[in-house]
């Protein structure tokens, strides 16, 4: 099975999320015994480019024509790349640009579209693909009938994969037609730190943090471990943290490898976006907190108390390890 995986960029580097793309992508073509390409846009680096090499792709088309990222545009680049690949099966990452080009990219293919896959596909009586449901309270196995198909994957689903190799980058400019949006401004949402949805850890706090004056130690604690920060929906409702922080049903879904919860009940409709973690870990003061039936380590106490010692012990292994 001949595979397209879409790799999107930022800041002239190809999206950390897109590895993981490229290792299911690439896997799904080797096991199949076709071809893997990556199809990607917008101004990269080289070294990033080639860095796909190592995750087993040999042939990557690069667009340097488009810049912005237009869901019309990228869906049009998208089919003329499947067309120049004869790719039967195009994997995106699902993020934002993954949300927005792979289902019109299954429309102007024909195509059938899982979108957040999270294994690989079961391929032993046609194509069928697992994903979560019902804010990952169940799962689903789609089967995919038609003859092209897209996947967009939820990002930390399968990990990467490093191999050796070497890449083949071409240039790829097809006729995309006339841009549908023109991005006149890009600003910063003002979170300087790792971005939430490609963080590895994540540290997150909610009401029980009393005040937004407090959040100086989850910031320290977020800064030592190298995560980002996230909150709880109340705590961005009443500005305590910006919006972008908030994760939940009616936010941001993440699916770091490591999520601590402090301060936070853990109400359904705020594990619906982080649940997908690998490791859970809560600090709580009231041992029924509904956040612990969810934890994998859970510290019943006081974050006052707790969250100073998880960095001074931080502190410590960082200096023990040199
Ligand atoms: C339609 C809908 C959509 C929603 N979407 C979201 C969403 O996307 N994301 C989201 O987060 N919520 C969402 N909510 C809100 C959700 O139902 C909860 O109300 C919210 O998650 C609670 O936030 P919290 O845990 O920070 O606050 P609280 O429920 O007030 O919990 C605070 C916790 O802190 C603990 N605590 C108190 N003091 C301390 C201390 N000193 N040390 C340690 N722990 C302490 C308490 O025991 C408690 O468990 C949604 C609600 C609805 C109705």
């Amino acid at each position: 099975m001949n595979v397209l995986v879409f790799a999107d960029s930022h800041d002239g580097m190809i999206a950390k999320s897109a590895f993981e793309a490229v290792t299911y992508g690439s896997k799904i073509a080797k096991d199949s015994g076709g071809s893997a390409a990556v199809l990607t846009y917008g101004t990269i680096s080289s070294d990033s480019l080639n860095e796909l090499a190592s995750y087993g792709i040999t042939n990557v088309l690069h667009c340097s024509q488009l810049t912005d990222m237009d869901p019309q545009q990228l869906a049009r680049l998208l089919a003329a790349a499947s067309g120049d690949q004869q790719s039967e099966l195009i994997v995106f990452s699902h993020d934002y640009t993954g949300k927005s080009v792979a289902p019109i990219s299954a429309a102007r293919l024909n195509a059938g579209i899982v979108s957040g896959a999270i294994d690989y596909p079961e391929t032993s009586a046609g194509f069928t693909v697992k994903k979560a449901v019902f804010s990952g309270k169940a799962f689903a196995q789609v089967k995919i009938n038609s003859d092209v198909k897209v996947v967009s994957l939820l990002p930390n689903s399968v990990g990467k994969t490093k191999t050796e190799g070497t890449a083949n980058v071409t240039e790829f400019n097809p006729d995309c037609g006339a841009p549908s949006v023109v991005v006149k401004e890009q600003k910063s949402k003002g979170g300087e730190g790792i971005s939430l949805t490609e963080a590895d850890l994540v540290v997150s706090a909610g009401r029980g943090l009393k005040g937004p004056e407090n959040w100086g130690m989850i910031e320290e604690l977020a800064t030592e471990l190298g995560a980002a920060t996230a909150c709880s929906r109340p705590v961005a409702d009443i500005g305590w943290r910006p919006h972008h922080e908030h994760v939940g049903q009616t936010g941001i879904a993440i699916r770091p490898n490591l999520y601590i919860a402090v301060g936070i009940s853990g109400a359904i409709q705020h594990l619906a976006g982080v649940n997908g973690s690998k490791v859970i870990v809560v600090v709580n003061t009231d041992p029924e907190a509904p956040f612990f039936k969810a934890a994998d380590y859970g510290i019943v106490g006081d974050a006052f108390v707790v969250v100073p010692k998880l960095i001074e012990a931080v502190k410590a292994l960082k200096i023990a390890q040199g």
